[in-house]
């Protein structure tokens, strides 16, 4: 007999440059409006308030090289590049000056959005769950561990969208920067080996359409590589 009642899921996870051992995605937490640039196009003052967070599911997670069918319900699927943060150290009440001991390493990352569902669900004061967790929202590339490239300082995002850039910028000019969000993050919730962290996304965001190849790179980090298929839009 079963231990479960219905099929159990597969465990999401990533692969690992440099060893054949995969990293084990438990969940997806992301920074919203944490480059002063993007939160101005969106609409926002980048005043220092504290970042704020939404959540991806951990299925979610779609890996570098896949071929999407553009998703459903949306007319306005936006990129957005990332610097993603792999944890390899849980905890509650980090210091900033721990943070940089949890982390396991760094992966580019694409935090698909539906704008449209998410400007509806900000009018309405109604969660974004729809606009930033549907199927294959999270795209993230192979992490890099740590221990071969240190901890990122001076390197830069770019994103392109059938070769052209579209995003580019320095990852010093977040506004909270890695240790900062974890240190916040992890007095929210109880960190957890195996989650990730999307640190938010630069100025630039747009629109994909069906055809579409989009590819975000962080210097040291290599890229990740998604292309959308046709579909009902
Ligand atoms: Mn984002």
């Amino acid at each position: 007999m079963s231990l479960y009642v219905v099929p159990a899921p597969a465990q999401p996870s990533l692969p690992v440059v440099g060893t054949s051992a995969r990293f084990p995605v438990r969940r997806i937490f992301c920074v919203g409006r944490n480059y002063a640039e993007h939160s101005r196009e969106m609409g926002h003052d980048p005043t220092r308030e504290a970042p704020f967070f939404f959540c991806k599911p951990a299925d979610a997670l779609t890996l570098d090289g896949a071929t999407l069918p553009f998703p459903t319900a949306t007319h306005d699927l936006h990129f957005e590049g990332e610097l993603v943060v792999a944890l390899s150290r849980g905890g509650a009440d980090i210091a900033e000056a721990d943070a940089p001991g949890h982390v396991f390493g760094y992966a580019p990352g694409n935090d698909l959005t539906r704008r449209d569902l998410q400007s509806a669900a900000k009018a309405a004061g109604r969660p974004w769950d729809m606009a930033k967790g549907f199927d294959s929202s999270a795209v993230c590339g192979p992490v890099v561990p740590v221990s071969a490239v240190g901890h990122l300082e001076g390197q830069s995002l770019r994103t392109f969208v059938n070769g052209a850039l579209r995003q580019e910028t320095p990852l010093a000019a977040m506004i909270w920067p890695v240790a900062a969000i974890i240190a916040h993050l992890s007095r929210l919730v109880e960190l957890q080996p195996g989650d990730l962290i999307y640190t938010g996304t630069p100025a630039g965001v747009g629109a994909l359409s069906p055809g579409d190849r989009c590819r975000v790179a962080v210097t040291g980090l290599g890229e990740v590589s998604i292309a959308l298929t046709g579909g009902s839009v």
